[in-house]
């Protein structure tokens, strides 16, 4: 057991076992969820080359680990290969993921760009230099991947990144969008797949702890976090503490979707809607108050009676 969960024995009062137990819980819950989000979008196939991106944050440790138990035990053969990106920040620590991934016995390149001079010469002093640094990020490691020959690029992104994405979109974008669990490349070249799409941050947190990955701190480059994401954040947090199940009541939302109860023209053609006479048991009930209909995935929630 490493220092961490010494502390979290010493502070919970847990036994060694009872953490061990727990621990071991975690790893399978996080094998389950990542596989079955593979299998829920046919993310990764035979004869694929799955350039895994590790940033070296908690969750694209998480999503290699992961990824390699579950190549172990998959029916089918495909090949992983960890790609970083020194982005040459000040004081970042190059030796840290060279000597992790050669521990690991797992193929691994390291690509070394200097982009963080290219965002400081551009972007003026005081302004965000996100968008333009994912930019570059982004080019680099689409050209890396054809040149390593892989044809999926998987990311680290986790559900509350998701959530927090389709909350930012919403309210400072009027746009309901998300961030997708498997979409094309804007240069229309390779599959970038979120493996950890069902994976709650909170997991990806603690079991991070638990294997002791060598975290880098991502605020090297002194950029300042994102004030709108961090308040977002923020308000999902609190809503999981204060209502149990209602983050995870919105996240199933994005998957049952109901067009027709939107307002979107291009998505429904609400223009050549007709009544037809025909009576749909599933159609809308215009005058009725419309009833919650509790996904019963949501635990110690009883769901409404229909009807
Ligand atoms: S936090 Fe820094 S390294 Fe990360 S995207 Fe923003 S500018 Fe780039």
């Amino acid at each position: 057991m490493n220092a961490v969960l010494d502390n979290v024995a010493a502070s919970t009062g847990k036994s060694a076992e009872k953490i061990a137990l727990e621990n071991n819980k975690l790893h399978k819950r996080l094998c389950r969820l990542v596989g079955q989000a593979i299998g829920d979008f046919n993310m990764i196939e035979e004869g694929d080359k799955v350039m895994v991106c590790l940033s070296g944050g908690k969750d694209s440790y998480a999503l290699l680990d992961i990824l390699m138990t579950l190549r172990e035990r998959a029916p089918i053969d495909f090949e992983i290969i960890a790609v970083n990106l020194d982005q040459k920040q000040p004081n970042f620590p190059d030796h840290i993921l060279p000597a992790y991934l050669k521990e690991l016995g797992i193929p691994f390149h390291i690509e070394n760009q200097d982009t963080y001079s290219i965002v400081k010469r551009l972007i003026p002093e005081g302004k965000t230099t996100c968008s333009l640094c994912s930019r570059l990020r982004r080019g680099i490691l689409y050209r890396v991947a054809d040149e390593l020959g892989c044809n999926k690029i998987a990311l680290g992104h986790h559900r509350d990144d998701i959530l927090e994405t389709f909350f930012l979109n919403m309210f400072f974008g009027g746009k309901i969008k998300g961030m997708p669990a498997k979409l094309v490349s804007d240069d229309g070249k390779h599959m970038v797949i979120r493996p950890m799409a069902y994976v709650k941050e909170e997991d990806s947190e603690r079991y991070a702890a638990v294997k002791g990955f060598p975290i880098i701190p991502c605020d090297l480059c002194g950029s300042q976090e994102n004030l709108q994401r961090k308040q977002i954040k923020g308000l999902m947090r609190e809503w999981e503490k204060k209502f149990p199940g209602r983050v995870e009541s919105i996240f199933s939302s994005l998957s049952t979707v109901v067009p027709s109860h939107l307002m979107d023209r291009d998505l429904f053609g609400f223009k050549d809607i007709k009544a037809d006479g025909q009576a749909n048991p599933l159609g809308d009930i215009a005058f009725d108050e419309e009833p919650c209909s509790t996904p019963t995935t949501v635990p110690g929630i009883i769901p409404l009676q229909q009807g």
